[in-house]
């Protein structure tokens, strides 16, 4: 069975500002009000026969949105952003977190940027398929710690109302 939850009416929203390195109209730091819609299929199982208990999937959710909420996603593995002080084959991801700003260049454009204001995602892009595939990934791996009787969890990011993408993590 599956069980579905509708980003927009359970609140599982998220406004952040990006940029997609290399893009001719997205290179330009922008903003998006996303919402996050999910799909799980499984047994039902337990005392209830539930198949997942919505207030899971709801609040692991929720927790993600909310590290994105209000900040400036940085894909720490574009190959077009150059980093300042940061090695991205030897540092940590940590590293830029403590850093008290963080200093790049993006085709010669340069930014500086306090950490506190940027999320540092370990992805090429923060295109709506890779940010699916983050949320679907993240999701299912949290699941999978109290849940043995799921098949998949699917995860579509949509950037504003009608247009998303959606990413599929099998178990
Ligand atoms: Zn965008």
């Amino acid at each position: 069975m599956k069980i579905l939850v509708n980003g927009i009416q359970s609140n599982l929203r998220f406004s952040s500002a990006h940029v997609i390195p290399g893009h001719e109209s997205c290179g330009f730091i922008h903003g998006h009000s996303y919402f996050v819609d999910i799909e799980i299929e499984g047994e039902r199982a337990g005392e209830f026969e539930f198949v997942v208990d919505f207030k899971d999937v709801k609040g692991l959710t929720k927790a993600i949105c909310d590290e994105l909420d209000h900040r400036m996603l940085i894909p720490v593995y574009n190959d077009l952003i150059d980093f300042k002080d940061f090695d991205k084959e030897k540092d940590s991801i940590f590293d830029l977190k403590k850093a008290k700003s963080v200093y790049f260049k993006i085709d010669g454009k340069g930014y500086a940027l306090p950490s506190v204001d940027c999320v540092f995602l370990p992805l090429p892009y923060t295109s709506a398929e890779e940010l699916s595939k983050f949320f679907a990934e993240t999701l299912a791996k949290k699941l999978s710690e109290t849940y043995d009787n799921l098949e998949y969890v699917a995860v579509c990011v949509n950037e504003g109302i009608g247009q998303g993408a959606m990413y599929r993590k099998d178990l």
